[in-house]
C-alpha cells in the first residue's frame, strides 16, 4: 500500500473522492490550492491526508473553535497526532505542546486566526518544520462576504514568512471575487484552483410568493415536512422568538436562536435541536457558520436572505445526509422594495451589497428552473433539476409587454411618488381611500388593468424592478423612476414575459386540530420515534376516535395487541392532552 491510501485508511476511509485526491496531490508536489467545494464536500480529509503525508507539522486555521476541537477530538480518537493551540491552554499546558511539536510528535496542528497572526506566534512556528497550512473557511478574508473576519486579512504574512510552505485555501463559496480576493490576500502562487459542484440536487427548491407567511409557513410544516427537524430563518431576533413561541403553542416543538441570546441558552438550543428528531429551530443568520447536522430535512426562509451566497448556504444546511430535503422561500414585493431602501441605508459598503442584493432578486426572478438560475450565479451550468417549483409545475409564462407599458406609464403620470400598493390598485379600479385621496380614479389608466390579479401585478413589478426597468428611490419609500430600458419598453422594443405565479397555499391555526388532538403532536411523535409502521391515517382515526385502552387502539388500527402495547402510553397521552386541559378548572 503507498501512503497515500495508508493514510486514507489511517482517517478511516476506503476511497479519496476525485478532486481531493487532485488537491492532495498538488499539495504534496508542494503546489498551493484553493478548494471550492460546498459543505459537506470532504475538505477537511484534504489537508488532513496532505498533513500526515508530508514531513512536517501541518497548521490549520479555522474561525470556528468549537469546530477545531471536534476535529481534534475526532482524530485524536483515530490515533492521529493532532492538538489545539488555544488561549485556554494553561502555561504548563502551552509548554508541553511546544516541546511536543518541536520533537515532531505531532502531525496537525490546529489554531485559531487571532492567535496565528500575534508575532510571538508566527515566530514560534518558525522553530519546526511546516508541511502546509491550511486556511478553511477562506471566505473570511473578503471584506464583502458576510463572514469577514479581519484577523483574516493578515494572514498573507504566511507567505512571506514561509514562501517555500504550501497553503491550502478551503472555501464553501464560489463567488468569483471572492475567489479572486482569497488568492491575492493569501499571496498564492502558481495556484491550483479545484471546485466541486455545488449543486446540492437532493434539496427540493419552492420559492414562492408570500402572503400571510405565517399561514403559509404553517401549511408548509403540516403538509410538506410533518413532524421533521428543520431551521426556518427570520431576519429579525424579536420575529424568531414570535414564530417559535407561536409555533411551539400549535404544538410544533420549536426553538429560537439568534445573537442577543446568552452563550448558554444558544448552547442549549443548538443541542436540543441536534439531539431532538422533529424539533423546528427558529433563528436569524446567527445560527449558521459550522453547523452540521446530517437530519435537518428542510430550511424555510420567512424573510429575503440578503444575497444568492447566503440563501445557498443557508439552504445547503437541509439534507446533509444526502437524503430528499426541502427549501422554502417565500417573499413579495414588500420584501424586495424594504431589503432594497435597508441596504441603500447602510452606511458602508452599501453600493457592493445593492449590486449583490439586485444579482440575487435576478436569480429569484428568472424564467425557467429555479436550480439553474441559482447555480449559474456561481457560474455552473446544469440541466433543467425536476426538484424545483418551476420544474414541477407546468411552467407556464405569460408575455405581460402590454401590462408592463401601462404600468410604467402610470408611474410616469404619477411621477413616481405613489406606493406600488396604491399604482396596483389604480389599475384594478379599485375606489379605495387612498385611490380617492389621490384623486386617482380619474387616471386614464384607472382600472385599466383588470385583466390581471392582484398578485400578477406584484409578479410584474418584482421582474421590472429585478431587471432594472424601475429604478427604485433610495430616499424615501415611495419614490421609483423610469429609466432608458423602461422606455425601450415602452416604445414596444422589449418584450417582458415572465412565469405565471401563484400565491402558496395557507393553512390556518384551527385546522390543526383533529377531534381537538394536535396533529402536529401526533405527528411529530410518530417521526421522532420512528413508529413509521403506524400510517397517517390509523394516526388520524385514533385523534378522532380517542381510544382509552389498548385494547380499543388494537381495534381502531387492526395491529396486534403485543405490538400496540409499547407505544400505547406515550400515544394516548397525547390524545387525552386537551381533554384533561379541558376538565381542568
Ligand atoms: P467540509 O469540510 O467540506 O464541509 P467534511 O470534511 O466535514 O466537509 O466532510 C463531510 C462529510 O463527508 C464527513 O462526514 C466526512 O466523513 C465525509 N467524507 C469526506 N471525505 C470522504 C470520503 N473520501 N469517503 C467517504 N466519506 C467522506
Ligand atoms: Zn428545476
Amino acid at each position: 500500500m503507498n501512503l497515500k491510501s495508508l493514510t486514507l485508511s489511517r482517517l478511516g476511509y476506503s476511497e479519496y473522492r476525485p478532486l481531493q485526491e487532485k488537491a492532495i496531490d498538488a499539495l504534496c508536489a508542494g503546489q498551493d490550492v484553493l478548494l471550492a467545494a460546498p459543505t459537506g464536500g470532504g475538505k477537511s480529509l484534504v489537508y488532513q491526508s496532505a498533513g500526515l503525508i508530508r514531513q512536517g507539522v501541518a497548521v490549520i486555521v479555522s474561525p470556528l473553535l468549537s469546530l477545531m476541537s471536534q476535529q481534534v477530538d475526532e482524530l485524536t480518537k483515530k490515533g492521529i497526532r493532532a492538538k489545539f493551540l488555544n488561549s485556554t491552554l494553561n502555561p504548563g499546558e502551552q509548554d508541553d505542546l511546544i516541546w511536543a511539536l518541536r520533537h515532531e510528535h505531532i502531525d496537525l496542528l490546529y489554531i485559531s486566526p487571532e492567535k496565528l497572526v500575534q508575532p510571538s506566534v508566527i515566530g514560534f512556528l518558525h522553530s519546526f518544520d511546516i508541511s502546509l497550512f491550511a486556511i478553511d473557511e477562506a471566505h473570511c478574508i473578503s471584506q464583502w462576504g458576510s463572514f469577514f473576519r479581519p484577523e483574516y486579512s493578515q494572514l498573507g504574512q504566511l507567505k512571506d514568512s514561509f514562501p517555500d510552505v504550501p497553503i491550502i485555501a478551503l472555501t464553501g463559496t464560489v463567488d468569483k471575487d471572492t475567489i479572486n480576493t482569497i488568492q491575492t490576500s493569501l499571496k498564492l502562487k502558481d495556484c491550483q484552483v479545484l471546485r466541486s459542484s455545488f449543486d446540492r440536487s437532493n434539496i427540493k427548491i419552492h420559492i414562492a410568493q408570500k402572503r400571510k407567511a405565517k399561514q403559509q409557513v404553517l401549511y408548509f410544516l403540516h403538509h410538506e415536512v410533518p413532524g421533521q427537524t428543520g431551521i426556518i430563518y427570520c431576519r429579525s431576533r424579536k420575529k424568531t422568538e414570535e414564530i417559535a413561541d407561536w409555533l411551539s403553542q400549535l404544538g410544533l416543538p420549536s426553538l429560537c436562536y439568534h445573537a442577543a441570546m446568552t452563550e448558554e441558552d444558544k448552547r442549549a438550543n443548538h443541542h436540543t435541536f441536534t439531539h431532538q428528531p422533529g424539533t423546528i429551530m427558529v433563528a436569524t443568520t446567527a445560527y449558521g457558520m459550522g453547523i452540521d447536522i446530517a437530519h435537518v430535512r428542510f430550511v424555510v426562509h420567512i424573510d429575503l436572505p440578503n444575497n444568492t451566497e447566503s440563501y445557498f448556504q443557508e439552504i445547503g444546511r437541509a439534507g446533509r445526509d444526502g437524503k430528499p430535503a426541502k427549501a422554502l422561500l417565500l417573499y413579495g414585493l414588500q420584501d424586495i422594495t424594504q431589503a432594497q431602501q435597508l441596504a441603500a441605508m447602510q452606511p458602508f459598503s452599501a453600493d457592493k451589497e445593492l449590486e449583490n442584493m439586485g444579482k440575487f432578486f435576478r436569480v429569484l426572478e428568472s424564467r425557467g428552473c429555479r436550480r439553474q438560475n441559482l447555480l449559474a450565479h456561481f457560474d455552473e451550468r446544469l440541466p433543467a433539476c425536476d426538484n424545483c417549483d418551476r420544474c414541477l409545475s407546468n411552467r407556464s409564462e405569460q408575455n405581460v409587454t402590454i401590462a408592463s407599458q401601462k404600468l410604467l406609464s402610470l408611474i410616469y403620470h404619477t411621477k413616481g411618488v405613489q406606493p406600488f400598493s396604491l399604482l396596483i390598485q389604480i389599475l384594478l379600479g379599485k375606489k379605495t381611500k387612498s385611490v380617492l385621496a389621490a384623486n386617482a380614479e380619474t387616471s386614464p389608466l384607472f382600472a385599466k388593468g383588470k385583466e390581471l390579479t392582484e398578485v400578477q401585478w406584484k409578479a410584474i413589478i418584482r421582474h421590472l424592478i429585478a431587471f432594472d426597468y424601475i429604478t427604485l428611490g433610495t430616499i424615501s419609500a415611495f419614490t421609483v423612476h423610469i429609466n432608458e430600458k423602461s422606455r425601450s419598453v415602452l416604445k414596444g422594443n422589449t418584450q417582458i414575459i415572465i412565469p405565471n405565479e401563484q400565491y402558496y397555499p395557507t393553512l390556518h391555526e384551527d385546522d390543526l386540530e383533529i377531534g381537538s388532538v394536535s396533529w402536529h403532536k401526533v405527528l411529530a411523535w410518530k417521526y421522532s420515534h420512528g413508529k413509521n409502521t403506524l400510517s397517517e391515517n390509523q394516526l388520524r382515526l385514533i385523534c378522532r376516535h380517542k381510544p382509552k385502552s389498548i385494547a380499543s387502539l388494537s381495534r381502531l388500527t387492526g395491529l396486534p395487541k403485543d405490538h400496540v402495547v409499547d407505544f400505547a402510553d406515550t400515544l394516548l397521552k397525547i390524545v387525552h392532552e386537551m381533554d384533561s386541559l379541558e376538565v381542568s378548572p
